[in-house]
């Protein structure tokens, strides 16, 4: 049984003091749901939102990392010093990092490994842009972005991760994937999974839906059969709308 998983990507949002009163509002209003609750924070605010997550269900996760433990990169930050504050998940190879800071398939791979090795939980990003969706690349480009993501991860690894499919087009537009088109994405990257991993493994990695998620078409997209969760990133800011996902 894969447990739906629904997790805020705050993107570079909010102060300290603000993630603290957003997790003050939402604790006990999220304490009955069954699905796993993940804040994805900026790194000044794991901190302070571990420690105001303390006795609850709440899940701390990072937004990115590095794949090295430790070196001479100006700016990063390492899985070594994520894992210590508590982390457990960290979204790896988000399109807007792709986009706008370089990442590329192979370093996506490097920090899948890396995660793995200090027991982070990988969420990893993959979708097309519209460009490729209206020339009819997406089941390609999306099993070739999976595909590399996983190069050397063993199978007894593989229910760890969670693999976020976001097309591009659907980010921060207001657009939504229909949940038909979302979930016949799903699809297709479950059976990439199992094409690499065999019968056992490819039912037990959880797989989301993430772009233009709101509290009025969450319910539609996770009653998708093959959907187990979401990835939101403008809905997650106020309290109120993010309770209301978690409890769709
Ligand atoms: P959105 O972002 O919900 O604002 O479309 C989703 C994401 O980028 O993870």
């Amino acid at each position: 049984m894969r447990i739906p998983i629904i997790a805020g990507n705050w993107k570079m949002h909010k102060t300290a003091s603000e993630a603290v009163q957003f997790v003050e509002r939402i604790k006990e209003q999220v304490k009955g749901t069954d699905v796993e609750v993940v804040l994805c924070t900026p790194y000044t605010l794991l901190y302070p939102v571990k420690e105001a997550i303390k006795g609850t269900n709440i899940k701390l996760s990072a937004q990115n990392m590095h794949w090295e433990d430790q070196g001479a990169y100006t700016g990063e930050v390492s899985p070594l010093m994520l894992k210590e504050l508590g982390v457990e998940y960290c979204i790896i190879g988000h399109s807007e990092r792709r986009l706008y800071f370089n990442e590329t398939d192979e370093t996506v791979n490097k920090k899948v490994h890396a995660a793995l090795k200090h027991n982070i939980k990988p969420i990893i990003c993959v979708g097309e842009t519209l460009e490729q969706r209206e020339s009819g690349q997406t089941n390609t480009l999306v099993k070739n972005q999976v595909v590399k993501a996983f190069e050397g991860v063993p199978g007894d690894r593989v229910a760890e991760i969670v693999i976020a499919y976001e097309p591009i087009w659907a980010i921060g537009t207001g657009k939504t994937a229909t949940s038909e088109q979302a979930n016949e994405a799903i699809y297709n990257i479950r059976e990439v999974i199992r094409e690499l991993y065999g019968e056992e493994v490819y039912t037990e990695i959880r797989i989301q839906y993430g772009g233009s998620v709101k509290p009025d078409n969450i319910e539609e997209i996770m009653n998708q059969e093959d959907i187990d969760g979401a990835l939101v990133g403008g809905a997650s800011l106020k309290p109120d709308d993010y309770v209301a996902l978690v409890n769709f």
